[in-house]
């Protein structure tokens, strides 16, 4: 059955089921800087490629509707929506780099201490669970002797998992602005109205290929509106419905978690919290 989900912050009425975790994030508004130092080669690639831009690079499917001055979208709601599927583009290909980067780390006994991407990982999806004396790979179900191990391969399934998300959005996306009106993702029908936390909804279907941009996507800063399709995404390739927090093996199922993974690597804030740090 599809299920309809969304990137939002606490709903004040109907959302809670969907939502372990619901502590207000405070959002940095001057956070589209990169801090890091290791991913300026990674920056210098998302700015040419924002540059690039207004030229309709991007992946935003012609079937996309995008009135301007609606919803409370700008005027060249397009160019807004552009720019931030090519910064999430981007943004996917830096985390599938930087994840298998932390692997190969791992195999070769190197310390990951200093690296931030590792840190996200561990403050995001938290270490392998323990199967007894073994320890678990969640996103391929295979167990390994030591910890080390386990964390090896997840961190190279992980930087699949982006990869194919990158793939996924590179395939086209058919952005709808919406509000009040009721829409028809997939198998899914709502509208952001009647959900006034969410910034943005979709279907967990992988053949939904839409994602309903709801009014807060516009107030938000560059970073949060690439997060937020990110975590989308998530829910559409992934068939992922939950966002539960609880421990390892949800943290994996959990779009926000993939989507918070990146606002840390690029020091910034996801719009969402449904996925707090360990
Ligand atoms: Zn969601």
């Amino acid at each position: 059955m599809a299920v309809k989900y969304c990137t939002g912050k606490r709903s004040p009425a109907s959302n809670t089921r969907r939502m372990a975790h619901t502590t207000n994030t405070v959002s940095s508004r001057s956070s589209d800087a990169f801090p890091y130092q290791q991913n300026l080669a990674v920056q210098q690639l998302l700015q040419s490629n924002s540059a690039h831009s207004s030229n309709a690079v991007g992946t935003v499917s012609r079937r996309s509707s995008l009135p301007p001055n609606l919803h409370s979208a700008p005027a060249d709601p397009r160019a807004v929506v552009d720019t931030a599927d090519t910064r999430a583009s981007g943004y996917l290909a830096s985390a599938s780099i930087f994840s298998f980067l932390d692997s190969m780390m791992l195999g070769m006994s190197m310390s990951t201490a200093s690296s931030t991407s590792y840190q996200a990982y561990l403050d995001r999806f938290d270490l392998p669970e323990q199967q007894g004396a073994r320890f678990r790979n969640r996103f391929s179900g295979t167990t390994y002797a030591t910890s080390n191990e386990a964390q090896q391969q997840e961190l190279e399934s992980l930087s699949t998992r982006y990869e194919n998300l990158q793939a996924y959005l590179d395939g086209g996306i058919r952005y709808l602005s919406n509000n009040t009106s009721a829409l028809t993702i997939g198998g899914c029908r709502d509208r952001c109205s009647a959900n006034p936390g969410w910034g943005a909804w979709t279907c967990s279907e992988r053949s939904a290929r839409a994602i309903a941009l709801c009014p807060p996507f516009w107030s938000a800063t560059a970073g949060e509106q690439a997060t937020m399709i990110v975590h989308e995404l998530a829910h559409m390739r992934y068939q992922i419905r939950n966002h539960n927090a609880g421990n390892a093996r949800q943290r994996g199922s959990n779009p926000e978690c993939y989507a918070s993974y990146i606002a840390d690597l690029f020091g910034f804030s996801s719009y969402s919290n449904q996925c707090p740090r360990v």
